[in-house]
C-alpha cells in the first residue's frame, strides 16, 4: 500500500542525522511541529531567549524601540528556508530538538495578524524577532507583515533571511525595507556584497567602519536588548562567530 505524505514525511525525517549532507527540505525533529490549534498560547512567544533578553518581560533598553517588548516566532527549518542557504545542512536547529515549529500557511498568517494586534494594543510597543527558526516562505507572507507594519505603528520587526537579495522574496523584503526603514530591518543572511547583511566570519572578516562581529557573542553586550546593532546599525554588517 502506498504511503500517504504523513507516513512519507515520518519516513524520510527519521533517516535525518546532523551529520548528513544534503539534508531534505525537513526538520530533524518532526515530532516538534506545531499547528496554531495545536498551541492555545499563541504563535508568538515572549522571548526567553537570554541572549535576546535577560528580562523577566523581555524588552528593549535604548534607542528607537525602547520599551518595545520582544516576540519570537519559529517556523520549521529547512521547508520554509532557500536550498542555497549556506547552513542548510548544519542549521542550528539540528541542535534545537525540543522548539515548537509552527507550520506555515493560512492559518498561521491569521494567527500572527490576531496576536500582533493585542499584543500592540497592550504594550507601548512590540518587536517581533523572526526568525529563530525558518524563514519568510513566499513573497505574499513578506506582504503580511508589510500589511501588518501599516495597520500597527508601534510594531517592529528584526531578523535574517537566507534568500538571496535578487530573489523574488529577496526583493519583497528589501521593499518592505524600503518602505518601514528600521521597522523592518531584515538582514540578508551570507551575503557580504549587500550593506545591510548578517555574515558568518567564515565568509568576511571585520573591518572598522564597515562592520562588526556581534557583541553578545564578544561579551561587550549583554543581550539584544541592550546591544541593538542589528537595527540601528544600518550601514553596517554585523558578523556572528560561526556555530
Ligand atoms: S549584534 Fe546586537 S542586536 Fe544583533 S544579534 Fe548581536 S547582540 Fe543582538
Amino acid at each position: 500500500m502506498p504511503l500517504d505524505t504523513s507516513q512519507q514525511l515520518t519516513t524520510v525525517n527519521s533517516k535525518i542525522r546532523k551529520a548528513d549532507k544534503n539534508k531534505p527540505a525537513f526538520t530533524m525533529y518532526p515530532n516538534a511541529r506545531r499547528t496554531v490549534e495545536d498551541c492555545t498560547t499563541g504563535v508568538l512567544k515572549v522571548s526567553r531567549n537570554k541572549k535576546i533578553s535577560k528580562d523577566k518581560l523581555p524588552m528593549i533598553r535604548k534607542g528607537e524601540f525602547a520599551g518595545y517588548v520582544i516576540f519570537t516566532l519559529t517556523l520549521e527549518e529547512r521547508a520554509t528556508c532557500p536550498r542555497t542557504c549556506y547552513h542548510w545542512d548544519d542549521c542550528y536547529g539540528n541542535n534545537m530538538a525540543f522548539a515548537h515549529r509552527f507550520n506555515h500557511g493560512k492559518a498561521l498568517e491569521d494567527a500572527i495578524e490576531r496576536e500582533i494586534a493585542e499584543h500592540c494594543a497592550i504594550y507601548k510597543g512590540v518587536i517581533v524577532r523572526l526568525h529563530v527558526l525558518g524563514d519568510f516562505y513566499s513573497v505574499d507572507y513578506v506582504k503580511h507583515w508589510q500589511d501588518l507594519l501599516s495597520r500597527h505603528d508601534n510594531l517592529a520587526v528584526w531578523g535574517y533571511t537566507g534568500y538571496a537579495p535578487n530573489s523574488d522574496i529577496g526583493l519583497a523584503i528589501r521593499a518592505v525595507r524600503g518602505g518601514f526603514g528600521t521597522r523592518f530591518s531584515v538582514r540578508f543572511s551570507n551575503a557580504p556584497d549587500e550593506v545591510f547583511s548578517a555574515n558568518s566570519t567564515e565568509v568576511a572578516e571585520e573591518e572598522s567602519g564597515k562592520s562588526a562581529v556581534c557583541p553578545e557573542q564578544t561579551g561587550k553586550a549583554e543581550s539584544c536588548a541592550t546591544c541593538t546593532f542589528c537595527w540601528s546599525a544600518q550601514t553596517r554588517q554585523v558578523l556572528f562567530l560561526t556555530h
